[in-house]
């Protein structure tokens, strides 16, 4: 479906191991005093300086994760990092560096790597961090791919998800659902493609759910406006595996209920449209879609004044009493039990 803009094919062998790391990393400047010793030797050297230091990392599997024929190699490598630095701010922590490892066959030629690392490049100039290393090895089969990133926070700042109290506030940050109704649309799309490829698929009316599923964004700016607003969420997680799912983490975790109200919960009006067309509620779609990378948090409501009406912001919920147990309140206001269903085994269904 995506077509083939670089025609030109470089075998990987031709440049060596040394030879092709030089030639994918030497665009990449250090932006940050914590990065001492970057890609060059056996390690990076970081130095924080008093601050404590989050970590964390992230598999990429072709055909497990993402499937080459409607993800273009630079989004895939732009997404690659997004994915690991929204866990970096769902821990109220500021992003500093990534490591990149990439296995790969030789059905790849250079050109493709290019590719990969132009999105790479893209995401640690958009969200200013540094490449300070990787590793590069072949694969039988498929591309592999692994980031981990780091991040740095003060002590104080770092926001768990073992923290929510009975009567905070549940909040999520901008809108749910759309990456999983964008990947509906795209496969749809690969199943006509089948059939007839000389159909050429209009997606006007999906862009925004389309760019959820394959140019996410990390919710860098959440961290910085609660900072501003002199907001300490008490938990908080960043959303891959859907809204549901992850409110059950937070629950489980802090040993809290909570109420999420239906009528609260932020959708985009292309994920109302589309979860018409394609006969799925939309609700169901925001609880078990994933992959949307908004961050999900709890606020004691003495905070409730400082995120009012922000409209980056959703109040969709409260916690209660552990015995209260977890539940979704209906626009028809009945109650029912929140129930963990990650995209996987939505699938399923
Ligand atoms: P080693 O043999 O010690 O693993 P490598 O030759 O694999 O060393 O790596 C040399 C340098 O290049 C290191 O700084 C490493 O982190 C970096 N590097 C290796 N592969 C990649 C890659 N795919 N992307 C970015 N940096 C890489
Ligand atoms: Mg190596």
């Amino acid at each position: 479906m995506i077509e083939d803009k670089n025609p030109q094919r470089t075998s990987i062998s031709e440049l060596g191991e040394f030879g092709l790391i030089d030639h994918l990393t030497k665009q990449f400047k250090i932006k940050h005093e914590s990065t001492v010793k970057g890609i060059g030797d056996d390690a990076a050297v970081l130095d924080f300086k008093g601050k404590k230091t989050v970590v964390t990392t992230d598999f990429l599997v072709e055909n497990v994760h993402f499937d080459l024929s409607y993800m273009p190699l630079k989004h895939l490598g732009y997404k690659s990092v997004i994915v690991n630095l929204s866990d970096v701010y769902a821990m109220n922590a500021k992003a500093t560096q990534i490591t990149i490892s990439v296995a790969v066959s030789n059905r790849f030629p250079l050109e493709a790597l290019e590719e990969l690392y132009a999105g790479v490049k893209l995401a640690c100039d958009m969200y200013n961090v540094d490449l300070v290393g990787g590793d590069t090895t072949s694969s039988n089969k498929g591309l592999l791919i692994t980031v981990t990133a780091l991040g740095e926070a003060d002590e104080e700042e770092i926001v768990y998800r073992n923290g929510a109290k009975p009567n905070d506030l549940l909040v999520v940050s901008g809108d749910v659902g759309g990456a999983y109704l964008g990947l509906q649309v795209l496969e749809r799309e690969k199943e006509v493609f089948k059939v007839n490829p000389q159909n050429q698929p209009d997606l006007d009316q999906y862009t925004y759910i389309i760019e959820r599923q394959l140019k996410p964004e990390a919710r860098k700016d959440i961290p910085e406006l609660l900072k501003k607003l002199e907001v300490k969420p008490t938990s908080m997680i960043d959303i891959s595996d859907g809204l549901s799912s992850e409110i059950i983490h937070l629950c489980k975790q802090s040993k809290v209920g909570c109420n999420l109200y239906e009528d609260k919960i932020p959708l985009d009006p292309q994920v109302i449209s589309t979860s018409e067309e394609f006969n799925i509620s939309s609700t169901t779609v925001a609880l078990s879609g994933g992959e949307d990378y908004e961050l999900l948090f709890t606020i004691s409501q003495d905070d409730f004044p400082k995120i009012k009406g922000n409209p980056h912001l959703s109040i969709i919920g409260h916690m209660t009493q552990e015995s209260e147990g977890m539940h979704l309140v209906t626009r028809a206001n009945t109650k029912i039990q929140l129930q963990a269903r990650g995209w996987n085994s939505f699938n399923q269904e």
